[in-house]
């Protein structure tokens, strides 16, 4: 249910992805990560919860999520589905976060049939670069309002400049891999925003939710 005392979000249309993609090596095996979905199902929720129009694009998820009345979503399998999805639904869009966590490389190809391991002491998958999303639509003309996040294991700071930068991001939420119950799978966070301008946020650890909220008042500073 909306909260009415806070409705800075009302006529603005929000697009997130959320969740990791599926990359198939045969009908049984495949490549994906440890993302659940729920940093960016806690940013579509907190968004329509100050109304806002939010159109969620998601990879496959380990239960179906809790969704806010009115969330629109879309579930996608890989990252050339998450692709299309966002691209083809972009135009109209005010603000686009991009919590998913699309794997970069997929396989050449997918077999057809599970592939057998007789005859074979080794095994190797060619794989290719996928298509990115966040990159996709920083380079649109007539982009929306930015937002990119950044899972790092070392140098947080840096790379986070660096991806906004290369991705034509306004804003990139940073989150350091492998800090005690926080990030994959965690109920909670802890993330620095970084604004274009170079100004940065930390905001300590608390629950995903709470992280969704404090990402969209920085949004809101910003465009809304
Ligand atoms: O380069 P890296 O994958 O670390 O960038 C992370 C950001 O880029 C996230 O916002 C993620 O959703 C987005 N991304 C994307 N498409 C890809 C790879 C990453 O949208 N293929």
């Amino acid at each position: 249910m909306a909260d009415s005392e806070n409705m800075d979000y009302l006529g603005k249309r929000i697009l997130v992805t959320a969740g990791p993609t599926v990359e198939d090596i045969d009908p049984v095996r495949f490549i994906s990560n440890r993302s659940t979905g729920k940093m960016g199902v806690a940013m579509a929720n907190a968004a329509a919860r100050r109304g806002a129009e939010v159109l969620l694009i998601h990879g496959p998820l380990p239960a179906p999520p809790t969704l806010e009345e009115g969330i629109e979503a879309i579930q996608t399998r890989n990252a050339s589905e998450m692709y299309s999805a966002a691209m083809t639904r972009i135009s109209g869009i005010d603000c686009a976060i991009l919590a998913a966590a699309v794997c970069d490389f997929t396989p050449v190809s997918t077999a057809l049939h599970k592939i057998k391991k007789e005859d074979r002491s080794n095994f190797v998958v060619e794989l290719k670069r996928t298509p990115d999303i966040l990159a996709a639509i920083g380079a649109l003309e007539d982009k929306p309002f930015l937002v990119g996040f950044a899972a790092e294991s070392e140098n947080v700071s840096e790379n986070a400049l660096r991806k906004m930068k290369r991705k034509n991001c306004d804003m990139i939420c940073a989150n350091q891999i492998g800090q005690q119950d926080s990030g994959f799978a965690s109920e909670n966070n802890e993330i620095t925003i970084f604004k274009r301008s170079g100004e940065f946020i930390k905001t300590g650890r608390a629950r995903k939710c709470e992280i969704a909220n404090l990402i969209l008042d920085e949004i809101s500073r910003c465009f809304v």
